[in-house]
């Protein structure tokens, strides 16, 4: 009796170890070096990935479980450097508006479970920024992984609460900014997957006249499972150039 508990004890022992052997490498690693992207988005890994911020001065990263758990925000280190430099001048841009980041790709890439792409490191989600009477309202980023869940009618009104609305003018704002550094950083922005009832929201606005103007491919149809779950965020593949 006295033996199995000890078993017990140092299973459990041993599990915790490997946990902590093998999750929270977040905590040890150092981006250096160059990235490499193997293969394509849909079918592809990673290697020698950068790892994201998980909290900076006006952005951060959606989920402690994605980040820390599941290691999904690696990316190429274009990308890195592309998404640095594009928030650091959202701060002069939009001072008062703060962006999260979802799902990147795993530290090696390859498949990742709830998505079709994200495999090479050089897939991002990013959250919409959403405002309630004109102001950046933040309860809603909040929910971790059940962010993909949330839903939004055609003007971008959330459904369980109609007062916030996605905010398409940081959002469009954004967009232009990661396209001028994704440039400056040997990438440009192969597609973008946004819900198509929430595209015209988005031209609408100045920077997304811009968009337009500066032909940015905004996927102009979905099948309908993949149209349905990106309302809560927008998806961007980048390619090397
Ligand atoms: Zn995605």
């Amino acid at each position: 009796m006295k033996f199995r508990i000890r078993k017990r004890y140092i299973l459990l022992l041993l599990i915790l170890l490997g946990f902590v052997f093998t999750g929270f490498q977040e905590f040890r690693h150092i981006n250096s070096g160059v990235s490499r992207s193997i293969g394509s988005v849909r079918n592809g890994r990673l290697e020698n990935g950068y790892l994201l911020p998980y909290k900076a001065r006006n952005f951060d990263y959606f989920s402690p479980i994605s980040y820390y758990l599941l290691d999904n925000a690696y990316v190429h280190s274009k990308v890195y450097y592309t998404l640095i430099q594009a928030f650091e001048e959202l701060e002069q841009k939009t001072p008062d508006r703060v962006y999260s980041l979802m799902e990147c790709s795993h530290r090696n890439g390859g498949r990742i479970p709830i998505h079709r792409t994200h495999m090479n490191g050089l897939s991002v989600d990013f959250m919409v920024p959403k405002v309630r009477n004109g102001q950046q309202i933040r309860l809603w980023d909040k929910l971790g992984i059940w962010h993909y869940a949330l839903d939004f009618d055609p003007d971008g009104r959330l459904w369980i609460d109609k007062k916030t609305k996605i905010d398409f003018d940081a959002m469009s704002k954004a967009i232009i900014t990661i396209d001028d550094a994704s440039r400056k950083n040997g990438l440009k922005i192969r597609k973008i997957i946004l819900k198509v009832n929430l595209k015209d929201n988005l031209y609408a606005t100045q920077a997304g006249q811009e968009i337009r103007r500066r032909g940015i491919y905004i996927v102009k149809r979905l099948a309908e499972i993949v149209d349905r779950v990106h309302d809560d965020h927008f998806h961007i593949d980048f390619e090397e150039i």
